[in-house]
């Protein structure tokens, strides 16, 4: 019986993966549920499935909850604090940890439970962003089991070489093709662009997501994010990462092997595939999605980027050219800038703007331990605020 602990189980991918969990009591039951602020959805979930402990993000959060619990005669110990996300994180009664905190936020925890060698289920793909070589080498250290949950990292793991050993190119890969839908500005004006509100550019057209992914893939950042999260998952460098839109999103990414073969991973856009794949791995089990019907879909198109309407693509590309602490400046500039267009306090177009001024500011410094990402994480988040006109 895997136990699980989910962090930021009221969001998007939390849901599914108590989903797909609630297929399944034979094989997964819950230590620990985590959330921000939904204190009622976190009360609903505490009751359906019984875990331990849960954790939420203030003290009233707590007092709430602990109420909420005791009412329906639940004796889960309710705790809150970053400290608490780390305990239930590395506990020893739980051997798998689904990583699906949004941001910075989730660094500490995942972290913790890369570090005290659990399966760790990643969805939080800011924190490999931040802190690629340390959450590896972590990983490395511990024997822990890092297994992607981002839909185009899920496909390429399932693409690639099975038992790898050696590098991906000494495998006879020789590039991995990330796709990306595009987003909902894809075929929009570009001239028009500075003028879209928050509510066009969470409309995703396939994926229903959490706000600031949505976003992250209006601007494409999210795909900037993922090479940056393939080219540390998979040992690929940057010139071997391309990405192809397409808008269907059907085909979840690819591997380009030397002999001319393509392997792809198909399904319909719903992340409980990835995720059902890396619970169960190397079995398989169901997940609730129906299979894609090719003939209903009949067409499958790719195009390439046009980095001049998706500049903060060109901005990951750089980031992970410059290395050290490039990725996590970009990462905090680019948490502040949504956030800040969220509020509306900026425009669109200002996104891709910040982050390039903070990154033109704050030169790449190596990252040596943990602290010293959280320091360049803080000055970046200080200097895209500063820049922020109130
Ligand atoms: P979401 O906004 O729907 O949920 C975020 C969760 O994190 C919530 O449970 C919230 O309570 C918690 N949280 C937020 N701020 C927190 C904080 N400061 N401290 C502790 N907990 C906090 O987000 P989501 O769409 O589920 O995305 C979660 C992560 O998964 C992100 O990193 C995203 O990039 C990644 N991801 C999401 C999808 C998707 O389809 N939604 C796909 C691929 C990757
Ligand atoms: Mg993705």
């Amino acid at each position: 019986m895997q136990q699980i602990t989910i962090l930021g189980s009221t969001g998007s991918i939390g849901v599914s993966t108590l989903d797909v969990i609630a297929r399944h009591p034979d094989r997964y039951s819950v230590y620990a549920l985590t959330a921000q602020s939904k204190i009622d959805e976190l009360a609903q979930q505490c009751v359906q499935f019984k875990p331990q402990v849960a954790v939420v993000g203030s003290a009233e959060g707590a007092q709430k909850l602990q109420t909420l619990l005791r009412q329906k005669g639940l004796q889960t110990q309710v705790e809150y604090g970053e400290a608490a996300l780390c305990a239930v994180a590395s506990a020893p009664e739980c051997n798998s940890v689904m990583a699906a905190i949004v941001g910075a936020a989730g660094l500490a925890p995942t972290l913790a439970a890369a570090c005290s060698g659990k399966r760790v289920l990643l969805a939080n793909k800011e924190a490999l962003v931040m802190s690629g070589p340390l959450l590896m080498d972590a990983v490395a250290a511990s024997g822990a089991t890092l297994m992607p949950i981002d839909s185009e990292h899920n496909a390429i793991f399932q693409c690639m070489p099975g038992a790898r050993q050696r590098s991906p190119a000494e495998h006879g890969v020789e590039k991995i093709l990330l796709t990306a839908s595009g987003g909902p500005f894809l075929k929009r004006d570009v001239d028009t662009l500075d003028q879209v509100t928050w509510q066009e550019a969470v409309a995703h057209p396939k994926w229903v997501m959490g706000r600031k992914i949505s976003v992250d893939s209006a601007t494409m950042m999210n795909k900037g994010l993922e090479v940056i999260e393939a080219h540390w998952l998979f040992d690929v460098p940057a010139s071997h990462i391309e990405v192809v839109i397409h808008p269907q999103s059907v085909v979840h990414s690819m591997v380009s092997y030397v002999d001319g073969s393509v392997l792809a991973q198909l399904g319909n856009p719903d992340m409980r595939t990835p995720i059902a794949h890396a619970l169960a791995y190397p079995d398989r089990i169901h997940s609730g999605v129906k299979p894609i019907d090719l003939v209903q879909i009949a067409q499958l198109t790719f195009e390439r980027p046009d980095l001049l309407r998706f500049p903060c693509l060109k901005l990951a590309y750089d980031a992970l050219q410059a290395g050290g602490s490039a990725p996590a400046i970009m990462n905090a500039a680019n948490e502040i800038a949504v956030q800040a267009f969220l509020d509306g306090r900026i425009g669109f177009r200002v996104i891709d703007q910040l982050i390039a001024r903070v990154m033109d500011a704050l030169p790449a410094e190596a990252i040596t331990d943990i602290d010293s990402v959280f320091e360049q994480d803080r000055c970046a988040r200080d200097l895209a605020n500063s820049l922020i006109q109130p």
